[in-house]
């Protein structure tokens, strides 16, 4: 699938950058141009992609701090700048756009999906937003921006693919420490999702693969959708290894999830990776029911990638996810936090009389 990826904040900026390097270090191609877009100049700085500095005229170049409700502001200021600064890029090609953000930030949180937005109301092909939570040690204040910014962002992009920075980290690491190990994460397995859809059935020896259109479909039920991941030795003889496929499979649904513990979803794909001589039809086939099993899903689809590893790994897509425990445990901890942040403001609570988190916007 080609993709035009627009990193917003810190984090969409570091991540979009990972990912159109691994696009291009792994000869894909499916990255057809990456631009990041902050409100912030020294973290546009730092970065070798094309960059947007966005509000001069209310921040001069600062960033907003943590404020979501200004980095919304600011992106539905400027959108018509940001997407001007775009469409060089968005060839004919293009099919899909996917914004990148750190959902518990300010520029992040509150630009993407206000960028979202304004994406659909002048393009045909779906934009898509992959969105990062903040790890459960992070701050009051990360927890109640990423609530609100992702009620928001499941609201107006075609899919909000959901990444909790707990999720794809080393246990014992401090957030930081993490980060370069996640995006690296990140990078490869959304890298690998987007390029799947890239291979040319006709010069590949692969037999079954998957097309731009089936991550498409995956994606059409809208709301959330998670990525799993796991890999494991594989023998040379595709016949020894159904079980290798199905047991990476297992592993990158039941422990290998963007986000921990998503167990139903209307949508599915699995991807094989490997050498094509190693990837049994058979292992894959029971693989793919066996998540439609696991899902409740009745639409799982299934093919290879065809890459030179002696390993095999699979991807798992999941599109429109049910409100895991793990997604229901987040949204309290934001609501939680943003109680509290409104308690200390001593604004009054009459807002949250029906529990909810309000949208950004
Ligand atoms: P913004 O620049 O105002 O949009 O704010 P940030 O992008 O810094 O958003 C803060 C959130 O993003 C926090 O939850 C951080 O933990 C997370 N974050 C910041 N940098 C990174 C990074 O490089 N990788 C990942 N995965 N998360 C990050």
């Amino acid at each position: 699938m080609k993709v035009v990826l627009i990193g917003v904040g810190q984090a969409g900026g570091k991540v979009t950058q990972r990912l159109a390097e691994y696009d291009y270090d792994m000869g894909f191609g499916a990255v057809q141009g990456a631009m990041a877009v902050n409100t912030a100049e020294a973290d546009l700085r730092n970065l070798d992609i094309d960059t947007m500095l966005i509000g001069r005229d209310r921040v001069k170049g600062h960033g907003v701090g943590g404020d979501n409700e200004l980095g919304a502001e600011i992106m539905q200021a400027e959108a018509t700048e940001v997407m001007d600064g775009l469409d060089a890029k968005l060839s004919t090609e293009a099919e899909a756009v996917v914004i990148v953000a750190g959902l518990g930030g300010g520029t992040g949180s509150g630009g993407a999906p206000a960028l979202a937005r304004e994406l659909k109301r002048i393009h045909d092909i779906p934009v898509y937003v992959t969105g990062i939570l903040p790890g459960r040690d992070e701050g009051a204040i990360y927890q109640a921006n990423a609530g609100r910014s992702l009620k928001t962002v499941a609201r107006e992009a075609d899919s909000l693919l959901l990444i909790d920075n707990d999720a794809w980290r080393t246990a014992g690491e401090s957030m930081e420490e993490g980060f370069a190990e996640i995006n690296d994460n990140i990078a490869q397995r959304l890298g690998l999702l987007f390029a799947s859809g890239e291979i040319d059935a006709v010069d590949e020896v692969a037999e079954s693969v998957v097309d731009s259109s089936e991550i498409i479909n995956t994606l059409r039920p809208g709301g959330m959708a998670v990525l799993g991941y796991a890999s494991a030795a594989a023998s040379e003889d595709a016949g020894e290894n159904v079980n290798a496929i199905t047991s990476t499979t297992r592993n990158a649904l039941l422990t290998g999830t963007s986000v921990p513990n998503v167990v139903e979803a209307e949508t599915g794909l699995l991807v094989v990776a490997g050498q094509p001589e190693r990837i049994s039809r058979k292992g894959v086939e029971r693989a793919r029911s066996w998540i439609e099993e696991e899902t409740g899903s009745m639409q799982v689809r299934g093919g290879d990638f065809p890459l030179d590893s002696e390993r095999i790994a699979a991807l798992v897509l999941l599109g429109g996810v049910e409100r895991s425990n793990r997604i229901d445990e987040f949204m309290e901890r934001a609501k939680e936090a943003h109680e509290s942040k409104n308690d200390d403001r001593g604004e009054a609570k009459e807002a949250f009389v029906n529990e909810e988190l309000d949208d950004l916007f």
